[in-house]
């Protein structure tokens, strides 16, 4: 079974989280020029993609190569390419970097301890991360509050002030489910990756990611070795300190 023949089940309100999406992409392009997409090339990022192309607004889009993903991510890169004719940017680590902590800790490091597992996010991720969103003023992501508990608070619009400076997350999906997200790319017949068809819900690198079994949570495939109520690797707890727009607009209840 596909993940679309598995997980295809829409909202009732399914229409108008979509119509919501695209105004919301729209409000934030207008008040925040320089807007980028970080795309983890995961089904929420194809979705948000997606809206983008429909909301019409001219944002960037960025994909963070580890070093350590799997072909079948990679390979969707060109497809966003040749689907929407737009390039992405594709920020990589500092090959001195890494090279000097795999000489250091070994290509295995993250499972010796969470601290190592971290440095080398932080390597491949979050030093990469600051670059590509050096001179933006808005960036997109998928985050959605079924995620996870650690994501049940995320709101569609934040101003976030931290080491990457301070500018605005804008986050269409939040209110979707993953039951919107596979009726948006079945009836978008959006690209995805691969890897959803054979139970990897949630896809990062391949030496942090497995396939999930029935009944476990939707992020149990990733960091699975390590407490799970810590399941993030910094791109996503930076602290919001307000909202950008009035109350009643924002999503958040
Ligand atoms: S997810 Fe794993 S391989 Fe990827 S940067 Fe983090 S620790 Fe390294």
């Amino acid at each position: 079974m596909s993940a679309i023949d598995l997980y295809n089940t829409p909202s009732p309100n399914h229409a108008a989280k979509v119509a919501d999406s695209i105004a919301l992409l729209q409000r934030a392009a207008a008040e925040y020029p320089r807007l980028t997409q970080a795309s983890s090339l995961g089904a929420e990022d194809m979705v948000v993609t997606h809206l983008t192309h429909l909301a019409g607004i001219a944002s960037g889009i960025f994909v963070l190569d580890t070093g350590k993903l799997h072909a079948e991510t990679l390979a969707l890169v060109h497809q966003i390419e040749q689907r929407y004719t737009r390039s992405v940017e594709v920020y990589r680590p500092k090959n001195e970097a890494v090279v000097k902590f795999v000489r250091q800790n070994g290509e295995e490091a993250m499972y010796q301890s969470m601290d190592l597992r971290k440095a080398c996010c932080d390597i491949r991720k979050m030093e990469p991360l600051a670059r590509a969103l050096t001179g933006k003023d808005g960036w997109i992501t998928g985050l959605r509050r079924e995620q996870s508990n650690a994501r049940a608070e995320v709101a569609d619009i934040v101003q976030e002030t931290g080491s990457f400076g301070s500018r605005a997350k804008i986050s269409p999906l939040v209110e979707w489910t993953w039951g919107d997200v596979w009726h948006f790319i079945a009836t978008h017949q959006l690209n995805y990756n691969a890897l959803h068809d054979q139970f990897y819900p949630s896809i990062g690198c391949a030496p942090c990611t497995r396939a999930i079994s029935v009944g476990e949570d939707f992020r149990a495939g990733r960091w699975w070795w390590e407490d799970q109520s810590a399941k993030e690797c910094g791109l996503h707890v930076q602290p919001a300190t307000s909202s950008l727009l009035p109350v009643a607009e924002n999503a958040a209840p």
